[in-house]
């Protein structure tokens, strides 16, 4: 990870209000960073971060995806297979089912195996853009799966 960080942010229906305030509260350290966003979320931060920064000639670069369940989680996913995202701010829903709950759990399993930071609350996501890491370079300790790979099956 480099001293720029890719960081990827989600949040269910019902938790948007939830990532706009908290994007509200750390646009000054997002500035820092390229957010990568699901449709839906990726278009309100915008419209915020528009309303933050306003003529300040700040910008902050926003990559967004479809929406989750049309495939963003799936899309996110597979980022951070590739090595493109670096961590990840993730506002669940615990109240409400969703119709693409295997994605949110596929997303959740992948982020988990390739060992990034993830926030699935606001307290947690606090911690997470305040850390003195956000602004070093640093390398994830990744498990040795090569027994896995080289398996006889
Ligand atoms: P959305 O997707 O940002 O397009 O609403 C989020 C999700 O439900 O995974």
């Amino acid at each position: 990870m480099e001293i720029t960080k890719n960081i990827a942010l989600v949040a269910h229906d019902h938790r948007k209000k939830d990532i706009i305030e908290w994007v509200q509260w750390n646009y000054e350290l997002l500035l820092q960073h390229r957010l990568i966003c699901t449709g839906t979320t990726g278009k309100l931060i915008e419209e915020t971060l528009k309303a933050k920064l306003n003529d300040t000639g700040r910008h902050i670069e926003i990559k967004r995806l479809k929406s989750g369940p049309l495939g963003g989680d799936q899309q996110i996913g597979s980022m951070i297979v590739q090595g493109e995202i670096d961590c990840m701010i993730f506002l669940w829903d615990p109240m409400t089912p969703q119709p693409h709950d295997v994605d949110v759990k596929a997303l959740l399993r992948i982020a988990v195996l390739y060992n990034i930071p993830i926030a699935c609350n606001r307290s947690t996501a606090d911690f997470l853009i305040s850390s003195p890491i956000m602004n070093r370079v640093y390398n994830p300790v990744l498990k040795d799966y090569s027994g896995y790979i080289e398996r006889q099956v």
